[in-house]
C-alpha cells in the first residue's frame, strides 16, 4: 500500500466530464481526507526541502491548494499563474494552443526575483501546456524551473515528451 495506491484509492472518476469521452480526476474527495492531504504536502516536503528552491509558482485554481501549503512547509514565496484580468499589476503574459482554441496564463514582472529557484505546481498533468506556460512565465522573470510537480500525471497524454521536454517534472501519482 504506496503513497500513489492511497492517492489512487482517494481520486474520485467522472466519466464524460466536462466533456462525452473524457475521465476526470476529481481530487476534492482526496482533499477531503485530511490524513492524505498531510501526506500529499508532507511527500513534497520531503522531495524540494533540500533543493535551495525560492519560490513556489502555483497554477490558478487547484495549483493554489497544493502550492500554498507547501510554500508555508518550505518557508519560501508563493507566487500565482493566473487567468488573464485576475492579477493588479504589471503581468507577463503566455498564449499557449489548446485543442481547439487557445487560452492565456499572466504572471506580476516582480512575482519571481531573477536568478530565483523556482518550483512550479499543479494538481494535474495532462498535455503539459499549462505548465509549459507557467514555465515561460517564470523565464520571462529571468528564474530558473527547478521541477515541474504534480499530484497526478496522466502519462498516456506523455506531456514530458512533448510540451514539457525542457523540464523536469515529477508526480506522485501516475495514470
Ligand atoms: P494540460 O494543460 O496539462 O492539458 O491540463 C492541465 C490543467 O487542466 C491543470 O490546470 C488541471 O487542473 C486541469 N485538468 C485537466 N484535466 C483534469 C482532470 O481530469 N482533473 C483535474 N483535477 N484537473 C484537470
Amino acid at each position: 500500500n504506496t503513497l500513489e495506491a492511497r492517492i489512487k484509492s482517494d481520486i474520485r472518476e467522472i466519466p464524460d466530464f466536462p466533456k462525452p469521452g473524457i475521465g476526470y480526476k476529481d481530487i476534492t474527495t482526496l482533499l477531503d481526507n485530511p490524513e492524505r492531504f498531510a501526506e500529499v504536502i508532507d511527500a513534497f516536503k520531503a522531495r524540494y526541502a533540500e533543493q535551495n528552491i525560492d519560490h513556489i509558482v502555483a497554477i490558478e485554481s487547484r495549483g493554489f491548494i497544493f502550492g500554498a501549503p507547501l510554500a508555508y512547509a518550505l518557508g519560501v514565496g508563493l507566487s500565482l499563474v493566473r487567468k488573464p484580468g485576475k492579477l493588479p499589476y504589471k503581468c507577463h503574459s503566455v498564449d499557449y494552443a489548446l485543442e481547439y482554441g487557445s487560452d492565456t496564463v499572466e504572471m506580476h514582472i516582480d512575482a519571481v526575483k531573477e536568478g530565483g529557484r523556482v518550483l512550479v505546481i499543479d494538481d494535474l498533468l495532462a498535455t503539459g501546456g499549462t505548465a509549459a506556460a507557467a514555465c515561460k512565465l517564470v523565464e520571462a522573470c529571468g528564474g530558473e524551473v527547478v521541477e515541474c510537480a504534480f499530484l497526478v500525471e496522466l502519462a498516456f497524454i506523455n506531456a514530458r515528451e512533448a510540451k514539457l521536454k525542457d523540464q523536469k517534472v515529477f508526480a506522485l501519482a501516475t495514470y
